[in-house]
């Protein structure tokens, strides 16, 4: 590794390096840069997180997994983050009747982590700063930059005093709305830019612990209920509460939030379309009245580097949550510039071009993917056909690993690029249905012979694809 061979640090020019937003990826991406022996410095519009009082009902969590780890393991930091995580080997389905279905994310002792947002951010930040002496200012909000001569401009957000900060190189990890790209990159000729809202919003509710602290749902499970054109999830935190997220439509038909606006509706709502979680959440109309809605967006833009700057993390590709994706692949951007910065020898202008080219289709895939997902998480995971289709694959790469990797397992558990993981993943999927059609699975599992019909398939196949 190009921070771990016995090189002293920087046999290179000593280089200053700017980073605006000190989130998930700015304080990943500090740790790396500072590991290398760059001059490091960090500004953050927001306050110390780490200062701040947790308010209840405020802990936000995550679902990180290969991805984000293999980033955190390549420059040594995974283990502080091991005490954070709490794994989920898979799904509960919730059914309005209350009936419980589980299925696995992928073989046995695979799983996805749900990790707290500040806490994460914490670690990361605490690293940079205190280990590797990278220098975070806080309060500092970024206007705007020259990309050319490597400067970002600044407001201090307690006092108003504008300055600005000049380095070699810049960063942007402002996340989805990024202020760098909006006012520098925007302002470009011929650089590209959308931004897609889709229909529906969020709201997060906080399901409380038992008295005794302990979990009122299996905590080592992601939980869904999925409700067609709505859904509500649940990740597990460490004190026992759940961070449970409802998506629904901002507007339309009576699940939609423009419908759902007294205590009655609320109350109403929740009672018939989620009764199990109504009945252990009974704060849940407070809740609703006090907890913001929030809309959700895809940003797409090229390039992604000029000058003496980049963008990213969400400030290159913000994407839905319903991959549990966006922080996962803004880790790997810091992963892979981390392993271009070595191939390229510090020479940024190779790097930048490599990192757009390798990262550009696996930011468009990672947004695909996000997409597709909702699709599986609100409709599809209550779709017996779908629940079938995926027993089949999981029971296929069981015995066949080395030949079929379902989609789910090449986005959550591989490092296959998410363009190649989305192009055979759909290839897969319209084979499986082949397959499907061709055969009874469903007789063939309860007779106990799927797995004659998977080896009379598979024996001999080279790969799936
Ligand atoms: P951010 O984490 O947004 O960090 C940006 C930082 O820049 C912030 O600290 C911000 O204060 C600072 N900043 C912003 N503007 C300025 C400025 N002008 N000047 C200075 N500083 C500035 N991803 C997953 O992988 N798994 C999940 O389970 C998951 N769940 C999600 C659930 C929801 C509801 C949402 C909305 C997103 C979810 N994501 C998930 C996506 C994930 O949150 C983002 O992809 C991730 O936070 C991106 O990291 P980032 O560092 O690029 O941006």
């Amino acid at each position: 590794m190009w921070y771990n061979d016995g090189r002293t640090k920087i046999e290179i020019i000593m280089k200053t390096a700017t980073i605006v937003g000190a989130g998930l990826a700015g304080s990943l991406w500090a740790v790396y840069l500072a590991k290398a022996g760059y001059k490091v410095t960090l500004f953050e519009r927001r306050p110390d997180i780490r200062l701040a009082e947790i308010q209840a009902g405020k802990s936000i969590n995550l679902a990180l997994s290969h991805r984000g780890w293999e980033a955190l393991r390549a420059v040594g930091v995974d283990h502080h983050v091991n005490e954070l995580a709490i794994p989920m080997t898979g799904r509960v389905m919730h059914s309005i009747a209350g009936e419980l279905t589980y299925q696995p994310y992928g073989q046995e002792g695979q799983a996805i982590y749900s990790v707290s947002r500040g806490g994460l951010n914490a670690k990361m930040m605490n690293l940079a700063e205190k280990e590797y002496g990278a220098t975070i200012h806080y309060n500092m909000q970024c206007t705007s930059g020259n990309l050319d001569e490597g400067i970002v401009y600044l407001t201090n957000k307690l006092t108003g005093e504008k300055t600005e900060h000049q380095s070699d190189i810049v960063f942007a990890c402002d996340g989805a709305y990024s202020a760098l790209r909006y006012n520098a990159f925007q302002k470009l000729d011929r650089f590209n830019y959308s931004q897609e809202f889709v229909a529906d919003g969020y709201k997060e509710l906080l399901l409380p612990a038992n008295e005794d602290g302990s979990y009122k749902l299996d905590k080592n499970a992601l939980h869904i209920w999925p409700r067609g054109r709505f859904m509500l999830i649940a990740l597990a935190n460490e004190d026992g509460s759940f961070t449970c997220t409802l998506f629904m439509p901002f507007e339309g038909d009576e699940n939609a939030f423009d419908k759902i606006n007294t205590k009655s509706e609320i109350e109403t709502f929740m009672k018939t379309r989620f009764p199990d979680f109504y009945d252990m959440c009974p704060d849940v109309v407070e809740q609703w009245g006090t907890h913001p809605l929030s809309s959700l967006a895809i940003m797409r833009c090229y390039p992604w580097t000029h000058g003496k700057a980049a963008l990213m993390g969400d400030a290159a590709h913000a994407t839905v949550p319903f991959y549990g994706q966006g922080m996962n692949a803004s880790l790997e951007d810091c992963h892979t510039m981390g392993r271009l910065m070595e191939e390229h020898n510090h020479n940024w202008e190779a790097i930048f071009k490599a990192y757009q080219e390798e990262r550009k289709p696996n930011g468009d895939a990672v947004q695909e993917l996000s997409k597709h997902n909702y699709l599986v998480m609100r409709d599809f995971v209550a779709d017996p056909d779908f629940l079938l289709q995926k027993k089949f694959e999981n029971r296929i790469q069981e015995l066949y690993p080395e030949k079929y990797l379902a989609l789910y397992s090449m986005v959550s558990f591989s490092s296959i690029p998410y363009a190649e993981a989305l192009k055979k993943g759909m290839e897969q999927d319209v084979y499986m249905k082949t397959l499907m059609k061709e055969h009874d699975i469903e007789a063939l599992m309860n007779d106990g012979k799927i797995d004659d019909l998977i080896h009379r398939i598979f024996k001999d196949k080279l790969v799936v694809n």
